[in-house]
């Protein structure tokens, strides 16, 4: 056993948990002949909106296109404009900065705070102009953003509060879920997250009737009435099978967040290397555990590239998000010039190693002691 690879993510052994429920479901919209926007959306969108304690949910193709929707949809409602701006972490994945910039507005990247590698809140207020009509929050590795101090910055300027939950399913924040933290939140179903589909998928939470409204339409080509348009969509659409697989994924959700804070709380007990620093995780009160719910458990150390060979030596496989930022691709020449040393000091040192729900305790254990032989 302990001489197999231990692997970044397992999502076999995760999806083998439910396999029989999941096929029944497979096998139940192919035995309905419809399979696109029907009965099993419906009742995901409707549960979905439960679990977050929002009044609404739109299926939409991915995460990419849940966050892109949200910025078209306040377009088309005369609420932002091209060339206006929005405040954007710039060590985010670059799907967050992406959805700005395809709408034809200006992401503004800022700086993490150097310990929880969220958003900084003073950074925000640093940059924003007579332009900025929004902050893009991301809850970055599964931890909630400082959002006390982000609503009041975006009261004080009238700013929207978009939410990028693709790593933050089921996270809460003083009794609130993600996707009910802002005014509407973009999350993905793509395999690898804690909420995952079997395939492409992503949703749009928010409270807010007239945004959803037209969302509901921009995703299938600006029509919710066949062959009436009431604006130039996109095709981008949950898709029947992912819903029904994601309805039965949706009732572990919080089952496997627990198991993966067990995990988390063993790496934190049991990492004790000083070139090592463990992810801070600024509540350890136990009544703020809720607050994160470890899609990765990323450490960091100067020696990262020793680090991660050393694991891989020993049948860790690990990963890095992300190891380049943004704003230093050939697909963002324009933001080349940016200089972001935290971002940048980070993409160097951080390091995610495995986490995952079901993973064993002799898994956790050989990941524990390697990383405390590495010297
Ligand atoms: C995965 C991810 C996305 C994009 O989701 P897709 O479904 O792959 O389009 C956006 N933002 C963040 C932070 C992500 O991790």
């Amino acid at each position: 056993m302990l001489n197999k690879m231990i692997k970044f993510l397992d999502l076999k052994r995760i999806n083998e948990q439910y396999a029989e429920e999941v096929i029944e479901a497979i096998i139940k919209v192919v035995n309905s002949g419809w399979y696109i926007l029907g009965e099993e959306v419906r009742k995901f969108e409707e549960e979905f909106a439960e679990y977050c304690g929002v009044k609404h949910c739109i299926g939409v193709g991915n995460g990419l296109d849940a966050l892109r929707l949200i910025i078209k949809a306040y377009k088309e409602l005369g609420v932002f404009n091209e060339g206006d701006e929005i405040i954007v972490p710039a060590n985010t994945y670059i799907a967050s900065i992406l959805a700005i910039s395809d709408n034809n507005l200006k992401p503004v990247l800022v700086e993490p705070d150097e310990d929880t590698y969220l958003i900084n809140p003073e950074e925000i207020e640093k940059n924003i102009t007579e332009n900025t009509k929004a902050i893009m929050v991301v809850h970055l590795y599964g931890q909630v953003c400082e959002m006390e101090k982000i609503w009041s910055i975006a009261e004080k300027y009238d700013l929207k509060v978009i939410e990028d939950c693709a790593q933050a399913h089921g996270a809460i924040y003083k009794g609130k879920k993600t996707g009910n933290l802002g005014d509407a939140a973009g999350f993905s179903f793509f395999p690898s997250k804690n909420l995952g589909a079997l395939g492409d998928g992503g949703a749009v939470t928010t409270n807010d009737d007239m945004l959803a409204d037209v969302v509901k339409h921009l995703r299938n080509y600006g029509s919710v009435k066949k062959y009436i348009h009431d604006y130039k969509g996109v095709n981008s659409r949950l898709d029947e099978m992912q819903a029904a697989v994601l309805r039965i994924k949706l009732r572990y959700l919080d089952k496997e967040i627990r198991k993966r804070r067990e995990v988390a709380r063993f790496y934190i007990k049991g990492i004790k290397n000083t070139l090592i620093k463990l992810p801070l995780y600024k509540d350890m009160d136990p009544l703020y555990y809720d607050r994160h719910v470890w899609h990765l458990f990323v450490i960091r150390t100067e020696r990262r590239d020793d680090l991660q060979k050393y694991l891989a030596e020993n049948g860790i496989e690990t990963l890095i998000h992300y190891p380049i930022p943004p704003h230093k691709q050939k697909a963002y020449k324009e933001l080349n010039y940016l200089k972001l040393p935290v971002t940048e000091k980070l993409s160097k040192e951080i390091l995610s190693i495995p986490i995952y729900p079901y993973m064993l305790p002799d898994e956790i254990e050989k990941v524990i002691e390697t990383l405390n032989s590495f010297n």
